[in-house]
């Protein structure tokens, strides 16, 4: 089969399970993004629409959510499976693997799993895999069914739909910036989405410990190979000192991408909650666009997309910038 016959087969799976099941318990991966809320909040919109209960799980410990994403319209959440999980169906939203989520437990016999994702190293995990590489984010792939379920957005889903569009193509500026993109941002501007508001909400009103810590970031900047890797790792104390924790860390890493020479920029931080200790997240990005920085994730136990990945490890920070050295050079 080809794979477009294979998506448009899981399409069709995943339409008839949307429009024929009653009860659906939404999830998406641990740490949520603008994607990752996004698509959960909009398909949690449609569902609703239709009729449906749809109950989304967020983890306890991530709400209250990042200060940028706390203007989304999120509704109520449930942080524990709800007792009849058998009987629903469970949407896995922007999931490259399923241990990605905290909510992995929750698969259960019985269950149809619908996995909806962008990510092109996606585990295929679900029982139907709805994997569109080619989407910008997985809110177009949750706004393209919207628009095969007959639903029209409401501002508050198409505010939502919009956000997980503007922070995955990097405010249209990556290369997963479609003709497709745009499309899908005219639709939602048109059914009410404020752009401007969203964007003062993403991406100003910064909270002052988020900007100390980037200060600290900078001046922790490595590079080798003539910059070819530009290299910022931080620990407890930058976090201390800066009063950020790890969600202030979202976007350092891009501004190393843009230092020039730059073929691979890294973030390694050292994970502060409760059972993280000694364990470093690790964002990668390519820069020049010709090292697929997923296959280096990859390498180390974890994943993503070509240009964007990340990973957890035990490295130390020295094994990983030497690690993070020959990754580079084997794919030169
Ligand atoms: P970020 O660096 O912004 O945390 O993540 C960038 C991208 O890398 C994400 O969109 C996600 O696809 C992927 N990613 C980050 N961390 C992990 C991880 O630990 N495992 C996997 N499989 N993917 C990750
Ligand atoms: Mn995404």
């Amino acid at each position: 089969m080809t794979p477009a016959l294979g998506i448009d087969l899981a399409r069709g799976q995943v339409l008839d399970a949307l429009r024929g099941s009653g009860r659906f318990l939404l999830v998406t991966h641990e740490h949520p993004d603008g994607d990752a809320l996004g698509s959960l909040i909009g398909l949690h919109g449609v569902l609703t629409a239709l009729g449906k209960d749809a109950a989304m799980f967020l983890a306890a410990d991530e709400l209250p959510l990042p200060s940028e994403y706390r203007f989304l319209a999120l509704g109520p959440t449930v942080s524990e499976p709800p007792a009849d999980l058998a009987e629903r169906v469970i949407v896995f939203l922007d999931c490259g693997n399923v241990d990605r989520t905290p909510s992995g437990e929750a698969r259960r016999d019985g269950a149809l799993v619908l996995n909806i994702d962008h990510h092109h190293d996606n585990t295929l995990f679900g029982d139907v895999d709805l994997v569109v590489p080619e989407a910008s984010c997985t809110a177009e792939i949750v706004w393209e069914l919207m628009g095969e379920l007959g639903v029209a957005p409401t501002p508050e889903v198409a505010e939502a739909l919009y956000v997980g569009l503007v922070t995955d193509t990097g405010k249209f500026m990556y290369e997963n910036t479609t003709p497709r993109a745009h499309a899908m941002a005219a639709d939602l501007i048109a059914a009410g989405v404020d752009v401007h508001a969203v964007y003062r909400h993403l991406y100003e009103g910064i909270p002052a410990a988020k900007l100390r810590l980037l200060g600290r970031a900078l001046e922790r900047m490595d590079r080798y190979d003539d910059g070819g890797l530009t290299i910022v790792v931080i620990d407890g104390s930058d976090f201390d000192a800066a009063g950020a924790t790890e969600e202030h860390t979202e976007g350092i890493v891009d501004h190393l991408r843009a230092v020039e020479g730059t073929r691979v920029a890294a973030l390694a931080r050292e994970r502060c909650e409760p059972g993280g200790e000694g364990r470093m997240k690790v964002s990668l990005r390519s820069a020049d666009g010709l090292v697929d920085v997923s296959a280096i994730a990859r390498a180390a136990g974890g994943g993503g997309h070509r240009q964007a990945a990340g990973f957890t490890t035990e490295m130390s920070a020295d094994e990983l910038v030497a690690f993070l050295r020959e990754q580079i050079d084997a794919q030169s």
